[in-house]
């Protein structure tokens, strides 16, 4: 929502009418100067819409802000030329709204497109978040890194490397949704406040890594030749994706890592050409996919990573010993909280946990939400979210 200044107004005293903390209001407004504010200027208000109310006979401005539980003064920010003495029946004025729900809807097959818009809409109401491209994934869709929080702790959280996972993009973008609104509107989560933790930490999602593969899952092969036969052949023939983990060219974007790639490939689970899944692509980062996702990776500097896959209720923490202590600690706490069991490895190579913790040697987690057969219904989206809120918290507070 966008007020405009008055003389005499400051940050603080918007914080203060408006209930929403000072450095939310901040840092929505990067663009502006804001060390001296000019009248006239516009200035976001995150956690707020307006809405559009008419005056009926009889309504005063007092009534109207009385009833829509304002300040008179809320309202006269966001109409500027408002004269509350000159209040016409049937006038159109607007209202400020706080926003107490969710705009994500998580409980639906949640495509790539519907990721998009409800980034664009929460880009909108919490202007505090950062939401830039990572790069292009075969197809050409871009892959959208968010950012949240100011502090020097950067905790990085991704979803959907694996097609027929996308189920985990849904949950990332519920909590995402679920951390703004206890932002802005100062509610605790689990009966944790969260602004400590935008204080403390900055967040970076990509709650959508395999675009193309996730919407192959989802609609089937593409319109477009020679996608729609080379996808279909890779398939064996059929037209039931619901088995593919890869991206579109047949390539498992979690084996493309430099972390003993030639052994991923010797095993026998390992497929040698491409595929619905376990097929490494021709050499290491060859995948626009991955290549984005390593990029971001050296270029923010994490102090951790957790990578959400599905599915069997398990969180693994190790890789060939190269962890730091740690890392052991922070998995007991996220089984903890979620239920989930906590695994050092299993043999595997390539995935983008191993690599992290092979070059990095800082803490790396792939996270196996639900149990079933992949993909998982999305019956269990309610289920789901609840195991892993904690460990969405426990990754920013540890
Ligand atoms: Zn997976």
């Amino acid at each position: 929502m966008n007020i405009t200044v008055r003389p005499g107004d400051s940050l603080w005293h918007y914080s203060h009418l408006f209930r929403v903390p000072l450095q939310l209001i901040v840092d929505s407004n990067r663009d502006a100067n804001l060390q001296v504010l000019s009248v006239g200027q516009r200035i976001r208000i995150p956690g707020y819409v307006t809405v559009e109310v008419q005056v009926n006979q009889g309504e005063t401005l007092w009534l109207i802000a009385q009833r829509r539980n304002v300040p008179i003064e809320a309202i006269l920010l966001v109409n500027p030329t408002l004269d509350p003495n000159r209040l016409r029946v049937g006038q159109t004025i607007r209202v400020p709204l706080r926003i107490t729900w969710r705009l994500v809807n998580g409980e639906q097959t949640y495509s790539y497109a519907t990721m998009i818009n409800d980034l664009r809409r929460l880009q909108s109401v919490y202007p505090f978040i950062l939401n830039t491209s990572i790069g292009d994934s075969v197809l050409g869709n871009n892959i959208p890194e968010i950012r949240i929080g100011t502090g020097p702790k950067r905790v990085h959280y991704n979803a959907s490397f694996h097609a027929n996972e996308w189920i985990t993009t849904p949950v990332l973008m519920t909590f995402l949704n679920d951390y703004l609104l206890s932002l802005t509107n100062q509610t605790p989560i689990r009966s944790l406040f969260t602004l400590p933790l935008y204080q403390q930490s900055t967040l970076s999602l990509v709650p959508m890594v395999n675009p193309d593969g996730v919407t192959l899952v989802q609609q089937g092969p593409p319109e477009t030749e020679p996608w729609r036969t080379r996808v279909v052949e890779m398939n064996n023939g059929s037209t039931d994706f619901s088995g593919w983990k890869a991206n579109i060219r047949g390539v498992d974007l979690n084996d493309q890592f430099p972390a003993n790639w030639e052994l991923e490939r010797e095993r026998e689970t390992a497929r040698k050409t491409p595929g619905p899944r376990d097929y490494g692509g021709e050499r290491p980062l060859s995948e626009p996919e991955a290549i984005a996702m390593a990029d971001l990776t050296r270029r923010r500097d994490f102090a951790w990573v957790l990578a959400f896959h599905t599915q069997g209720r398990v969180i693994y923490w190790g890789y060939l010993g190269l962890e730091p202590p740690v890392s052991e600690t922070m998995a007991n706490e996220f089984s903890r909280v979620s239920g989930y069991e906590p695994v050092r490895s299993i043999e595997s190579y390539a995935g983008y946990k191993d690599w992290f913790i092979q070059d990095w040697r800082r803490p790396g987690f792939t996270v196996e939400l639900g149990s079933g057969t992949n993909p998982l219904p999305i019956s269990q989206f309610g289920e789901i979210y609840e195991e892993t809120l904690g460990i969405f918290l426990a990754g920013l507070y540890l």
